[in-house]
């Protein structure tokens, strides 16, 4: 592992380092792709929605290929988590999902440094395509989570509008950890997420994949969870597996044996997932956009059925599935009356 990496360092240095970190920067899932969808597309239907539909949780279609029905919602704050961009409204999620991160933010509250959770995108009300940023996120089955820790105080609904990612990456060299950023908390905080069953994947840089392979020195039976991806170095991504029981919910491959410490890494320290494709001869060829009709068609009636009461129902069912210890004064929002999405 080492001399492939050690070896793929030395390729690397034959190319502009400046061009390929560019290039990444590019490339995560977090980037938001600033084009208008056109009205009836399926980002511009799902990203309207602001309430999830009623009834029984239902993950419908691919990750990156479907929607959510009776979702319910992560509360804004909770004694060890605060969700961040209140006004994306993308807090959403399957109970089993809202359960494992109250119970993340808690385990590693307790037991590995790290005060509580800032939790960025779920899904929307009935996830879908999102009008920025995210491929996948679209059943309710995906969650981004900082890699800051949570302030001791509340923040306001403005903080977290503003509140700046902050990368794990050094500035000025190629894929390479910020050790004055990074601590050994925020390794403990990934193995833990990664030790639950229900979590089948983890994305993160692959400088900080890396750093877990050269540094963790605890069971390493999970850490072929941890998947490198383009992005994800200020925040990582946790995928749960499809729930059991939850026919229409289409599931990914098993991660590969081992812990993925092999050169399936070594390959991202190669100039290849960084060199931008040559540009072809003919013209390029605009992706169509993806329709409602494009999706499962399940998620047209997910799309017709009828709004749950209020997010703040929403929320009370989250309590209920995931047994959360929360109070049940506990705020929805910061600044919002019950009952109503900051709509900002
Ligand atoms: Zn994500």
């Amino acid at each position: 592992m080492v001399s492939l990496l050690a070896r793929a360092f030395r390729t690397i240095g034959k190319f502009s380092l400046a061009t390929m970190i560019g290039t990444g920067l590019l490339a995560g899932d977090v980037l938001a792709q600033h084009t208008t969808p056109s009205p009836g597309s399926a980002k511009a239907v799902f990203g309207a929605v602001t309430l999830p539909s009623q009834g029984p949780p239902q993950s419908i279609g691919f990750y990156a290929k479907g929607c959510l029905a009776g979702a319910v919602a992560l509360p804004a704050d909770g004694p060890t988590w605060q969700a961040m961009r209140l006004s994306r409204n993308r807090r959403w999620g399957r109970p089993e999902t809202i359960g494992l991160l109250e119970r993340l933010s808690r385990d590693a509250a307790k037991n590995d440094g790290w005060p509580g959770l800032l939790v960025g995108d779920i899904s929307q009300p009935r996830g879908g395509p999102m009008v920025n940023g995210h491929a996948s996120h679209q059943i309710g089955l995906d969650a981004d989570i900082w890699l800051t820790p949570m302030p001791r105080r509340k923040m306001t609904v403005e903080e977290r509008e503003a509140l700046p990612f902050i990368t794990m990456l050094a500035k000025d060299k190629f894929l390479t950890i910020n050790d004055k950023v990074w601590t050994p908390a925020h390794a403990r905080l990934l193995m833990r997420a990664a030790s639950y069953p229900e979590v089948e994947r983890i994305f993160v840089n692959p400088a900080i994949k890396k750093k877990m392979c050269e540094t963790w020195t605890g069971d390493r039976s999970n850490l072929g969870k941890l998947r490198p991806e383009y992005g994800h170095d200020s925040h990582f991504h946790i995928r749960l597996r499809c729930p059991p029981g939850s026919a229409g919910c289409t599931g990914q491959a098993p991660v590969a044996a081992g812990d993925g410490c092999d050169k399936t890494l070594a390959w991202w320290f190669t100039p290849e997932p960084w060199t931008k494709p040559k540009p072809s001869t003919k013209p390029p060829v605009k992706p169509r956009e993806v329709m409602v009709a494009d999706l499962p068609k399940a998620c047209q009636a997910v799309l017709a059925a009828p709004p749950a009461a209020s997010a703040r129902a929403a929320a009370q069912a989250t309590k209920d599935a995931s047994g959360s210890a929360e109070p049940d004064n506990a705020p929805l929002s910061g600044n919002t009356p019950p009952g109503q999405i900051p709509q900002q």
